[in-house]
C-alpha cells in the first residue's frame, strides 16, 4: 500500500504557486487576494478558515478574514458579500460552511459573483463544470483530482464508486470522474443513503471515494483488494493523550482498509490539505483573469 500524501502534495503545489506569485510581484503586479467569511464560533470551521488564511500568507497571497457573529442576519451577510463582489482588490472569496440554520445557504451561494466564486459552488460554475468548460472547480473534488493526477493513478475505464451525493463533495466528484479527461473517463456510481447493496457496489470499485460523514464507515469487507481509496471524511474524536484533547479520523477504517488497498489517502494529511491547495489554485486563476 502507498499513501496518497495530501500534505506533501499540497506543499508542492503551494511552492509552485509561491514561485508564480514572486514573478507577478516582480513585474509590479499585486499578489492574488483571497477573502474569507466565517460566521459563528464553530471550532472546526475556525480551524479550516485559519488554515486557508495561513496558507495564503505562506505563499505570498494577500488574505482578509471577516468574522461575523453567529446571530448575524442574512441581509447583513448578503451586504458583506455585495461589498466583496464590488471590491476590485479582491480576486476571490469564500463563505465557510456550514452556516447557522437561520441563513439560507443557497441564497448566499447565488449572491457570490461567479467570477470570484473560488469555492466553485455557484450554479454558473457548477454548470460549466458539468459541461467541461473552464471554470473554478469545487475545491475538495478538484483537490482529489489533483492528488490522483500527481500520483499517476489510472482512472480511465475504471469503476469509480463515490459514496455521498452532497453538492460540495460527492456530486461534483462523480461528475469530474466521469468527464472526458485525465483523471476522469471513469465509469461512476454515485451511492447515497438510499442505495441498496452498498457493500456489493463498493466491492466492484477500482477507485472508492468515501464522502459520507460517518466515522470509519468503510470497512475492509467493502473494499476490493488493490483498490484506490480516497477518504474525504473528517471527524474529531476525543483523545486524552492529545494536547488539544482530540484526534482526527475519516470515513474509512484506515487500519483495516490500508492493509488491502493499493493506495489510500490518510486522515489527517490526505484530502484536507488538497482542498486548501485547490482553493489557492482557483484564487491564482481568478487573479490571472483580472480585467
Ligand atoms: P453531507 O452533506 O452530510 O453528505 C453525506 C452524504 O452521505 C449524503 O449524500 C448521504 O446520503 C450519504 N450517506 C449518509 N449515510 C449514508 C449511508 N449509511 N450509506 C450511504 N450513504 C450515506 O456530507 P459532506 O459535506 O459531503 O461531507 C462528507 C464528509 O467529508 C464529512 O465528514 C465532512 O466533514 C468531510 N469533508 C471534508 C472536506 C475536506 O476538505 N477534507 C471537505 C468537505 C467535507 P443522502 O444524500 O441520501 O442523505
Amino acid at each position: 500500500m502507498e499513501l496518497l500524501d495530501g500534505k506533501k502534495t499540497s506543499l508542492e503545489i503551494q511552492n509552485e504557486l509561491g514561485a508564480k506569485v514572486n514573478k507577478l510581484v516582480k513585474k509590479g503586479k499585486t499578489p492574488p487576494h483571497l477573502a474569507a467569511i466565517l460566521v459563528g464560533e464553530d471550532g472546526a470551521s475556525r480551524t479550516y478558515v485559519n488554515a486557508k488564511v495561513k496558507a495564503c500568507e505562506n505563499i505570498g497571497f494577500k488574505s482578509t478574514l471577516h468574522k461575523l457573529n453567529a446571530d448575524v442576519s442574512q441581509s447583513e451577510l448578503l451586504k458583506l458579500i455585495d461589498t466583496l463582489n464590488r471590491d476590485n482588490s479582491i480576486d476571490g472569496f469564500i463563505v465557510q460552511l456550514p452556516l447557522p440554520k437561520h441563513i439560507d445557504d443557497n441564497k448566499i451561494t447565488l449572491a457570490i459573483n461567479p467570477k470570484k466564486d473560488v469555492d466553485g459552488f455557484h450554479p454558473e460554475n457548477v454548470g460549466k463544470m458539468t459541461l467541461g468548460l473552464p471554470t473554478f472547480l469545487p475545491a475538495t473534488p478538484n483537490g482529489i483530482m489533483e492528488l490522483l493526477k500527481r500520483y499517476n493513478i489510472e482512472t480511465e475505464g475504471k469503476n469509480t464508486v463515490v459514496i455521498g451525493r452532497s453538492s460540495i463533495v460527492g456530486t461534483p466528484m462523480s461528475i469530474l470522474m466521469s468527464r472526458k479527461s485525465n483523471p476522469g473517463n471513469s465509469t461512476v456510481t454515485l451511492a447515497h443513503s438510499k442505495t441498496q447493496n452498498l457493500k456489493d457496489i463498493c466491492l466492484k470499485a477500482d477507485i472508492l471515494i468515501a464522502a459520507i460523514g460517518l466515522p470509519e464507515f468503510v470497512t475492509s469487507e467493502m473494499v476490493k483488494p488493490n483498490a484506490v481509496v480516497i477518504d474525504v471524511g473528517i471527524h474529531r474524536i476525543e483523545d486524552d493523550s492529545k494536547k488539544n484533547g482530540f484526534r482526527l479520523i475519516g470515513d474509512v477504517k484506515f487500519d483495516e482498509v490500508s492493509s488491502i488497498c493499493s493506495f489510500i489517502s490518510p486522515v489527517p494529511g490526505g484530502v484536507g490539505p488538497m482542498t486548501i491547495a485547490s482553493l489557492l489554485m482557483n484564487t491564482y486563476s481568478a487573479c490571472n483573469g483580472r480585467d
